[in-house]
């Protein structure tokens, strides 16, 4: 049997009843697009994170965009991020029109380095873009003290950090926004695509629903400024709210499986993942370092194991950012890692028999390196 780095039919086969009725609620309930399973899953998703409001949006990417755009973001301004990030964060800064500026993550959790931000500041900068990257937060309490000092906003990328924790708080909630990704292989995943922003404050939120909503006031049909269509889907959010209300068994899920993972590799030679003082991680992905990478993903696929890399190239050596300030050489944490770190398979209903064919074959793999 194939193992791969997710997979999601196992849960598919345990969920399937629920997420047909789901399916059939919509379609019996007389409103496609913006109706009560939207509105629903909004009001519990801000509910979830103890914050005012969260506007539904198609995907993880637009919901940073339009975050961005609700906040205030110009074509022109300047806004902070790193590069060791899935390139949609990136992609969504360029969208709203703003340059993404980068500073390098840390040595020992792959982390935005908080103490590189300040030299990064123009009279340009806007806003600033911690990722949760691999499923822990940013160290939220810098960001705010930086943000605060300067005066800028700051929107967190929750996209892989649904249900993290920082000192009990959870991820999303010290932002002015934060946008999610409910792509499927996310810790909450619909079945097809989907996304949202959660922010406190009155003002963004009404922003954010004329942004997704063509520019309109969704009851006036005038538009003052033309925006997007990037409505949350009704089917994926009826799933979605179902799946919410178990979205603290997949995150127990995913730490059990890492738990097992740090029994079953300890002393091999493999760099595992830190967590950091104070904060709970979700692990969207489970990622290693070790310098024989190459070797050791293609020595696995003997054993019919097949993984991944989050990822393999820094968003600043994509020739699509060229034209960026930041050239190879100037991030030298963010381009070590991409050379030498891996995820191993990761999702809630990754089998402990299936979990150990992969440590023992890591195990033998690395004994033969
Ligand atoms: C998945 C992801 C996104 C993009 O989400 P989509 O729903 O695929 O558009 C953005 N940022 C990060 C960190 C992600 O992991």
């Amino acid at each position: 049997m194939t193992t791969r780095v997710w997979d999601y039919l196992l849960e598919y086969q345990n969920e399937r009843l629920d997420v047909l009725d789901a399916v059939e609620k919509v379609f019996n309930s007389g409103q496609l697009v913006l109706g009560e399973s939207v509105r629903g899953f909004e009001e519990e998703f801000a509910a979830y994170h103890g914050v005012g409001h969260c506007v539904g949006v198609d995907n993880g990417t637009n919901a940073i965009t339009l975050g961005l755009q609700a906040l205030g973001v110009q074509p022109g301004d300047e806004v902070i991020t790193v590069s060791n990030t899935a390139a949609p964060t990136v992609i969504a800064i360029d969208n709203a029109g703003a340059t993404p500026v980068f500073v390098d993550v840390r040595e020992e959790d792959f982390l935005m380095d908080t103490t590189q931000i300040e030299a990064k500041i123009t009279d340009r900068t806007r806003c600033l873009v911690p990722v949760h990257l691999y499923g822990q937060c940013v160290d939220m309490a810098a960001i705010r003290a930086i943000a605060d000092k300067h005066g800028l906003s700051v929107l967190e990328d929750c996209a892989q950090a649904h249900g993290a924790r920082q000192h009990g708080k959870i991820a999303g909630s010290t932002g002015d926004v934060a946008a999610f990704s409910f792509y499927p292989t996310k810790v909450l995943g619909a079945y097809g695509d989907g996304g949202a922003v959660i922010t406190p404050h009155d003002n963004v939120a009404a922003q954010l629903r004329r942004l997704r909503y063509y520019g309109m006031d969704e009851i006036y049909y005038t538009v003052q400024t033309p925006a997007h269509n990037s409505r949350l889907d009704e089917v994926q959010a009826e799933i979605l709210r179902r799946k919410l209300t178990r979205l603290d068994t997949y995150v127990a899920g995913r730490q059990a499986v890492a738990r097992r993972y740090e029994e079953g590799l300890q002393d091999t030679g493999l760099r595992l993942p830190a967590t950091n003082a104070g904060n709970d991680h979700v692990y969207y992905v489970y990622v290693v370092r070790h310098p024989r990478r190459d070797d050791i993903i293609e020595r696995l696929k003997s054993y019919d194991i097949h993984l991944n890399i989050s990822y393999p190239w820094p968003v600043h050596t994509m020739s699509g950012f060229a034209h960026l300030a930041e050239r190879t050489g100037s991030l030298p944490v963010t381009e070590a890692l991409a050379g030498e770190i891996f995820s191993l398979p990761m999702y809630p209903s990754l089998s402990p028999d299936q979990q150990d064919k992969v440590v023992h074959a890591l195990r033998q793999v690395l004994s033969t390196l």
